[in-house]
């Protein structure tokens, strides 16, 4: 793919001493209280380079807490005050933007919610013309990474050119124990396309619960990201959102403290080759199961049809045939036969099985 971004690099925009860049601060802005006394504490662990909040929250169904709105923000120019620490919250609409500015937030970031929506992105991008304050752009919902690289586009089209990416995870189709799948290879994609983008891993929302957080920020540091969005509250289980994955601010410095930032740099690092190779196979393993399920969509129409017209579902001659011919087009792609022979039985079986079911279907 051709792409290039016109950016600036993280260190022109904020000192982090060499370290990975550390944003914390609690799901969503409750209370002034809540808000300053996870501030300071936050302060007073001293690993934080930049404190979150959220004001506005994208809350799949209504009725859950919306966030506190234009209210929070003089709460959160009071942390940014107490602390010395810039801010960062969420921003989905142009007056979401003029507000941030109007109260001194230092720094944007899109929500996973509206990177899926390239119009809302320009948007963004439009009110955001001439506007010189960083961004930080989420990855789309779903697994898109076509989505990812055009909401970073827009931006830096319109000028923005302190910009990083946020690797939040993706939602999955089934349960799994993430609560968004990290799907690492899409991040390292990105990273591939544009080598020079700051990308910072967001364990909270790929976790969903406390027990996964630390594994999925050292996988995040072994992938040589450049930083880490983590939640914190001061009392994580009486959150108004996203209880289940928060820490206070000392456990959440325990943490940091445990992971080991790696040293290897993306292109060359093996893990990150790994990571794109399993990406890959993942991908591959997903199509020949879709494939699967659409074959055996055909071979109901085929019972159907056998049935309407009194034909036996097995016919000796067709399995014959269907074996001869995978055999070929296995050796000619180079598969060991054996393999090729097992798995055209296994689903021969399977389409039989089926196709007795429909027969018996009608008969029932
Ligand atoms: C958040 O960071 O609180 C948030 C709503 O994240 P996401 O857009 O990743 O769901
Ligand atoms: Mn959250």
């Amino acid at each position: 793919m051709n792409a290039s971004l016109d950016i600036l690099p993280l260190s022109s925009w904020i000192n982090t001493e060499g370290k990975p860049l550390v944003i914390a601060g609690p799901c969503s802005a409750e209370t002034e209280e809540q808000m300053l006394e996870t501030a300071s504490q936050i302060k007073k662990e001293g690993f934080a380079h930049v404190l979150r909040a959220g004001i506005w929250k994208p809350r799949t169904r209504p009725g859950s807490f919306e966030g506190m709105g234009e209210a929070a923000l003089p709460w959160l120019q009071a942390a940014k005050k107490e602390t010395g620490l810039p801010v960062a919250i969420e921003v989905a609409n142009p007056q979401h933007i003029e507000l941030a500015l109007k109260y001194g937030v230092d720094i944007l970031w899109v929500g996973a919610r509206t990177t899926v929506n390239p119009f809302n992105v320009q948007e963004l991008a439009e009110a955001l013309r001439g506007v010189d304050v960083p961004v930080l752009v989420k990855n789309p919902v779903n697994p898109d990474l076509q989505l990812w690289v055009g909401a970073l586009e827009r931006l830096n089209q319109a000028g923005v050119k302190k910009l990083g990416a946020i690797h939040r995870g993706f939602s999955n189709a089934q349960e799994t124990k993430y609560r968004n799948s990290p799907m690492w290879n899409i991040a390292i994609e990105l990273k591939t396309i544009f080598p020079e983008l700051p990308v910072i891993g967001d364990p909270s929302h790929m976790a969903g619960k406390r027990s996964l957080l630390f594994e999925i920020a050292q996988r995040a540091l072994d992938l040589n990201y450049d930083g880490l969005i983590i939640e914190s509250h001061r009392d994580p289980d009486k959150a108004w959102s996203d209880a289940s994955q928060q820490l206070t601010p000392p456990a959440l410095a325990e943490m940091l403290h445990e992971l080991h930032v790696r040293k290897e740099s993306y292109p060359t690092d093996y893990q990150s080759q790994l990571e794109v190779v399993r990406g890959k196979i993942d991908n591959l393993d997903r199509e020949l199961l879709e494939n699967l399920a659409n074959r055996m969509s055909l071979v109901e129409k085929l019972a159907e049809y056998k049935r309407d017209n009194n034909v036996a579902a097995y016919q000796v001659d067709r399995f014959r045939e269907v074996l001869d011919t995978r055999a070929a087009w296995g050796k000619s792609l180079n598969l060991y036969p054996a393999l090729v022979d097992e798995l055209f039985k296994l689903v021969h079986m399977e389409s039989i099985r089926k196709q007795t079911e429909v027969m018996n279907q009608i008969n029932a």
